[in-house]
């Protein structure tokens, strides 16, 4: 491949080969006290260490803590869509774009295994799709 995706934001996020099944979160985690951070931070949060910070990837799975379904999209999205936010076994929260349903409330449910992926999320200025990160129920069919 080598053709890189374009990305919603930079930092947030690798995609090896620019393969979005190889993706994932860049987080930071302190050695001092072993905080994880996302997005990565240079300073820890917890012990507000500034050295032996280091840049690890995150799990790509998690549990559903809250998810809403708007109605009303910005430019760009298309409305209904559904947000979350998934807690990560490092003990990190993510707010994402929840795919992979239907934009619906008993499609979800609090406490369910979810699995990140990487896909356009919506498009820039010139109509191209730009690829973010989202969460999708974990172990049904993507398509
Ligand atoms: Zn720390």
């Amino acid at each position: 491949m080598g053709n890189q995706p374009k990305k919603t934001a930079e930092g947030l996020f690798e995609l090896p080969d620019g393969d979005l099944d190889k993706g994932y979160l860049l987080g930071s985690k302190c050695a001092h006290c072993g905080m994880v951070s996302f997005p990565k931070r240079k300073i820890c949060p917890s012990c507000l260490a500034d050295d032996g910070i280091e840049e690890i990837p995150l799990s790509k799975r998690g549990k559903l803590f809250s998810f809403s379904i708007n109605q009303m999209a910005p430019e760009g999205f298309k409305a209904p869509y559904v947000m979350g936010k998934v807690d990560l076994p490092e003990q990190v929260r993510i707010f994402a774009v929840i795919t992979g349903c239907p934009p619906e409330e008993d499609a979800l449910s609090i406490g369910m295994d979810m699995e990140m992926a990487f896909e356009p999320v919506y498009r820039g200025k010139n109509g191209e799709p730009l690829v973010g990160y989202t969460f999708r129920p974990a172990g049904r069919a993507t398509k």
